[in-house]
């Protein structure tokens, strides 16, 4: 079927978009064949499209990149905020231990159970009378 380059021109967006008949799809290729002109408005629809899609993208992978960032700075910011409970934590146990040490080790120097031995029975031991 011979169309001309108006109605070609019309059909360009529907062939690209692969939304004509075979009829229509057959036609607009056998146009495009001998026809540079629509052949050229087909490439520059292709191309248009081609560069909406790649700064899309570009914009796209821009702002997952900055998500990621701001993502990643609030979670070092919330494990900073872990390590210092955990490193305030460890301190008050450790300060907890060590004074239940202290005061253990100052109740066993109070009642070790050891009595001053009597003068009697140091002189039974060593030997004397
Ligand atoms: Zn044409």
């Amino acid at each position: 079927m011979e169309i001309n380059c108006g109605i070609v021109k019309d059909l360009i967006p529907l062939y690209h978009d692969e939304v004509c008949s075979d009829e229509t799809k057959a036609a607009v290729e056998e146009h495009i064949a001998h026809c540079s002109e629509c052949r050229a408005a087909l490439e520059s629809l292709s191309r248009t499209e081609y560069m909406e899609e790649t700064c899309y993208s570009e914009a796209r992978s821009r702002e997952l990149a900055e998500s990621y960032r701001k993502l990643r700075r609030r979670n070092s910011r919330r494990m900073a905020l872990t390590v210092a409970l955990a490193v305030i934590g460890a301190a008050l146990i450790a300060f907890g231990f060590i004074k239940y040490y202290i005061a253990s080790h100052r109740v066993g120097h109070n009642n070790t159970g050891f009595t001053e031995p009597s003068a009697g029975a140091v002189t039974a031991l060593v030997g004397g009378k």
